[in-house]
């Protein structure tokens, strides 16, 4: 790890309320480990017994829908503006759930359960090759096992099921 300002390697030192800390020697700062944060969202139907996933270009996994938050932005700013960009339907109704950080893209997922507007999906062919309204067990059938997108799944389904 090394110092984002100076450039300095950064050795962990104590800080008085967080514990050990990555500290700059040459900046005399602590230097708190930066991440992305990136909304996942658990997109159900307004009868809420149907779950949409979606699937990457050349991928055989479904996946839930999902975007970076911009800097300056809410992460709930963030799920009406990704869902519309994706699908070009709207968001009715949004609930946050909980949060993971994903390792291998240094992310802070957090995970909302979302209500779309009924309609026809228009995808965008860029990112996604198709859009699938599953039954909730067939929908976690379709996303990979052990992944954030189950738990997450999961989760959701778990709340959907007590309403
Ligand atoms: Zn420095």
């Amino acid at each position: 790890m090394y110092c984002p300002v100076c450039g300095e390697k950064l050795a962990l030192c104590v800080h008085d309320q967080e514990g050990l800390v990555p500290f700059c020697k040459h900046c005399e700062q602590f230097r708190f480990p930066q991440f992305a944060t990136a909304v996942s969202m658990v997109v159900t139907n307004r009868s809420k017994d149907k779950i949409l996933l979606a699937k990457h270009i050349g991928q055989d996994d479904f996946i839930l829908f999902a975007g970076y938050v911009k800097k300056g932005e809410t992460a709930e700013k963030t799920v009406t503006r990704e869902f519309r960009e994706e699908t070009k339907l709207n968001v009715v109704k949004y609930k946050y759930m909980s949060s993971r950080y994903h390792e291998p893209h240094n992310v802070l997922m957090l995970n909302f359960l979302v209500i779309a507007e009924n309609g026809e999906i228009s995808l965008d062919k860029n990112e996604l090759e198709s859009a699938v309204w599953f039954d909730f067990d067939k929908a976690l059938q379709a996303v990979r096992k052990d992944s954030d997108a189950e738990a997450f799944l999961k989760n959701a389904i778990n709340e959907l099921k007590k309403q």
